[in-house]
């Protein structure tokens, strides 16, 4: 999709007439836009969603619907963990970098507990138990470790709790349950929901402050008035490829985009074009796929010159970005016989051999490359260390038993997802800002429509945490913006 030559902006001295009004215009009706709209309703604000599919729910709705929350949460007191929101910002200042926005993570830890409650109140179901077998929790339980917290080199900087909060699945995944949560919420506020509209432009005045929208029904224009201001929450840009190949040619690489065709970047050129500055636009969340089940991480994980380049226990979107952004997407896992299990999703094998020697030779890696990387890993195992890169030693096994195998995690042969982190570059309270650092009057936005908490570095439960969280601080401040 070229979008180069698409119109993001209109004036308003060509607007003949509204068709319809309202204090607050969200764009996007997933986790966002529902906790926008339902702030900006709960403010008082007269609020009209705008939702380009024929019902809301867009990404959110799709995800494995894991919250990132912290710092004491009813859910991890009841669980027996303890946790703080200095310990809670010491991980996400560690993990977000480089140059992660601080003043979002030091209000997002602080709040995190009563975000939870928020949540509760508004309906969103969790269970009061902790899921110890990994990130991703296929069951109905709620708590877990969804980050790198409890390894190296963060285990060290910030004492490791889990807050990974999955919502509650209660016959439907849990993103989908989330989903229907919020928009019932949505629906016991005052606020309207307009579905099958897809909004084109924002329209300025003459001063530039956004008084309004255009957007197309069944193929005919309508003109939305917004007297306080316009929230864009319009989801990310992975399903453009080409902003995907100009901003993160990296992602482009990746054979799982994760998103719906409401990620077209819509809303971040939307943004730009009143004036808004987009940030980050390179980053995104990168899934390597290769820690189903658990006991795989007791795998090497090497380049292409048979060299480890990370402790295999870091969260697997760490590891994803390490091998496809420094590493040039090119890596295997080394399993022998006593750890080799099926991954899941399914993965090939790049080569076998009956000694490490000839996987090397089958690999075609450097002489003695691989022999002496197993050799180092071997004999630290052996005494459960990792004296290179740490990796805990629960994960630490000498791989010493024939047939040995190179599982295909090369990025054009496997699996790897991704969505957009980067967007429009915006403050605590959801405005937009110029290049300069200044706001576009009249013009919030939150979610993947805009950069957030995570600059990079990405623990599992921070996209919706950010959505929701900034979306409701978004929705607030633009209702209670002057008109
Ligand atoms: C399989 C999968 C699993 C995931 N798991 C997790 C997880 O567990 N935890 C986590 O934090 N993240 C997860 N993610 C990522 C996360 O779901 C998204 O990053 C997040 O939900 C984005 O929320 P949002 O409100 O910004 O966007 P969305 O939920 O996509 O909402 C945007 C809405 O805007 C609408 N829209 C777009 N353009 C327009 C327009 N021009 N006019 C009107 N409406 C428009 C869309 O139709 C959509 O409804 C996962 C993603 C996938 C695909």
């Amino acid at each position: 999709m070229d979008t180069r030559n698409e119109h993001t902006l209109r004036w308003e001295r060509d607007v003949v007439a509204w068709h319809d009004e309202a204090d607050v215009v969200v764009v996007g009706l997933g986790s966002a836009g529902a906790c926008a709209a339902i702030e900006a309703a709960e403010t008082g604000a007269d609020v009209r969603v705008l939702e380009r599919a024929s019902g809301g729910g867009g990404t959110s709705a799709l995800s494995t619907g894991q919250i990132y929350l912290g710092g004491g949460t009813a859910i991890q007191v009841a669980c027996g963990f303890e946790d703080s929101a200095d310990e809670m910002f010491q991980y996400l200042m560690a993990t977000c970098g480089p140059e992660p926005d601080e003043a979002k993570i030091r209000l997002f830890c602080d709040e995190s507990v009563a975000h939870y409650d928020w949540l509760v109140a508004h309906g969103v179901p969790f269970k009061g138990s902790f899921y110890g077998e990994g990130s991703y929790t296929p069951t109905d339980d709620c708590l877990s470790y969804s980050g790198s917290e409890l390894t190296h080199a963060y285990r060290d900087i910030a004492k490791p709790a889990p807050r990974g909060h999955t919502v509650q699945q209660v016959g439907i995944e849990a993103g989908g349950q989330l989903m229907q949560s919020l928009i019932a919420a949505v629906e016991k506020t005052p606020a309207r929901v307009d579905v099958d509209v897809r909004c084109e432009s924002l329209v300025v005045n003459q001063a530039r402050r956004v008084v309004g929208i255009a957007a197309v029904i069944e193929g005919r224009e309508r003109l939305y008035r917004a007297r306080r201001g316009v929230v864009l929450c319009a989801g990310g840009f992975i399903q453009n490829r080409e902003m995907v190949k100009r901003h993160a040619p990296w992602l482009a690489r990746c054979k799982y985009r994760m998103g719906t065709d409401g990620d077209d970047g819509r809303g971040i050129r939307m943004g730009m074009s009143a004036g808004g500055d987009a940030i980050r636009m390179h980053t995104g969340c990168i899934v390597l796929p290769f820690t189903v089940p658990k006991g795989l991480l007791r795998g090497v994980m090497v380049n292409r010159y048979g060299q480890r380049f990370i402790n295999e226990d870091a969260y697997q979107t760490v590891v994803g970005e390490a091998a496809l952004v420094h590493h040039d997407g090119q890596v295997f896992l080394i399993v022998d016989d006593a750890i080799y299990e099926r991954p899941f999703p399914p993965t090939e094998f790049a080569a076998v051999g009956e000694t490490i020697e000839e996987l090397e030779r089958e690999l075609k890696m450097p002489e003695r490359s691989l022999q002496n990387t197993l050799a180092l890993y071997n004999a630290g195992a052996e005494k459960s260390e990792d004296t290179v890169f740490q990796k805990d030693a629960e994960h630490l096994q000498p791989l010493v038993h024939p047939p040995f195998g190179a599982l295909d995690y090369r990025v054009e042969h496997s699996l790897w997802s991704v969505f957009t982190m980067g967007g429009l570059h915006t403050d605590t309270e959801g405005r937009v800002l110029t290049p300069d650092g200044y706001p576009v009057s009249g013009l919030h936005a939150a979610g993947r429509t805009t950069s957030g908490l995570a600059a990079q570095g990405y623990s599992s439960g921070l996209s919706i945490a950010d959505a929701t969280y900034f979306g409701r601080r978004a929705g607030r401040a633009c209702a209670s913006s002057e008109p």
